[in-house]
């Protein structure tokens, strides 16, 4: 049974379960923290091997949301759905139409958005239930956002470490290339970087071949790749103990939620030397896009901020040395102080 303290159970407002027989749906939706506006956050559709750890996946993912937004500058607060995928056979239509339900019956408490698994279609059937969604439409699609900050963080730390931001002949392993890791690839691509991508799904994969050039290893393999920058771009949780003793990397900068396996992790990292980029840090530029199409931000205003990515990251490097801190470490303090001083 997962210690849910760990994650910080108390510190949310308010969790909610929703058990649907007729269709199947059986999801969870964490609001962490509404001080800095409703909270907003994807939705994850995956399988899960158990309810607690569906619960767990959606406290961190929510509290993670709640630090994102504080520090992205985007007035709203973090929240999280997850959708336990069905084992058995099941009806999408019915089972994202009993989801929007979910999210209505919250009345705006909870703003939902795409997440890993879900698909436009799946929006399109949620908004027909409820008008607390954002990115939906042609422009929906975070993920080339989200890609963005990761480059503009990746670039903040290839100045910080090595005086220049320049990525021409850098060398970028992206363990994932779903949604966000094949539009960080085509832009570091088009920025002159070497890359070796990998992931589970071939189809992925081929779908990068044609866009641009890459060496491909195994999912196993891509951590002992000779390379400047690891991009962690999967499900999260991949920076371990273990993994860490293989990295040749002097970064870590991707876009996965979640990234390390524990906080105690981040101490490792800074002991080996590896500049480590906060995950919710670097990749807020998804965040900010959707944030931005419920707020009807302008786009040079959105852009803006995601760009702004670059000097947040440069901000907590500079403090982490400065400090003697991870920069994990220096990220939750800046976000905590936040909260602390919301709640004063
Ligand atoms: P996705 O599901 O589209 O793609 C993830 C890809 O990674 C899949 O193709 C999967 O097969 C692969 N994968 C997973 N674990 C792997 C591993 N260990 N090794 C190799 N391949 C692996 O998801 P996405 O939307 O691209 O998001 C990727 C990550 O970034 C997730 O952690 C997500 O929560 C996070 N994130 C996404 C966004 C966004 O805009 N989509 C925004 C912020 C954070």
């Amino acid at each position: 049974m997962p210690d849910f303290d760990t994650y910080e159970l108390d510190a949310h407002e308010e969790v909610y379960i929703k058990c649907d027989k007729k269709t199947g749906l059986q999801s969870i939706i964490c609001v962490h923290n509404s001080s800095n506006g409703p909270a907003l956050g994807g939705c994850r559709f995956i399988s899960y091997d158990s309810s607690q750890n569906a619960l767990v996946d959606a406290l961190k993912l929510s509290r993670s949301m709640s630090f994102k937004a504080v520090l992205a500058g985007v007035p709203y607060g973090g929240g999280k759905a997850v959708i336990l995928k069905p084992e058995q056979p099941f009806d999408r239509q019915l089972l994202f139409k009993s989801f929007g339900n979910f999210v209505n019956q919250l009345g705006g408490r909870y703003i939902t958005t795409m997440d890993s698994g879900m698909v436009t279609k799946d929006l399109e059937i949620i908004s027909n239930q409820t008008s607390y969604l954002t990115g939906l439409g042609i422009d929906g699609n975070p993920a080339p956002y989200t890609a963005e900050g990761v480059i503009r963080g990746i670039e903040a730390a290839l100045n910080f470490k090595y005086g220049t931001s320049k990525m021409s002949g850098i060398h970028i392993a992206i363990q994932g290339v779903g949604n966000v890791g094949f539009f960080l690839g085509k832009k570091a691509y088009e920025r002159g970087a070497k890359l070796t991508i990998c992931d589970y799904d071939p189809l992925m994969v081929n779908k990068c071949l044609k866009e641009f050039t890459a060496s491909v290893v195994s999912p196993n393999d891509i951590y002992s790749i000779e390379c400047d920058v690891f991009a962690p771009c999967g499900l999260g949780g991949t920076i371990n103990p273990e993994t860490i003793s293989k990295l040749k990397a002097t970064i870590i900068a991707g876009s996965a939620n979640n990234q390390l396996s524990d906080d105690t992790v981040s101490e490792i990292i800074k002991k080996r030397n590896i500049l480590y980029a906060p995950d919710y840090v670097i990749n807020a530029g998804g965040l900010i896009h959707v944030a931005g199409l419920y707020s009807n931000m302008l786009k040079s205003q959105i852009e803006s901020k995601i760009a702004a990515i670059y000097g947040t990251l440069m901000e907590i490097f500079i403090s982490s040395e400065r400090l003697g801190k991870s920069t994990n470490a220096v990220a939750d303090e800046i976000a905590s102080s936040y909260f602390q001083n919301s709640e004063a």
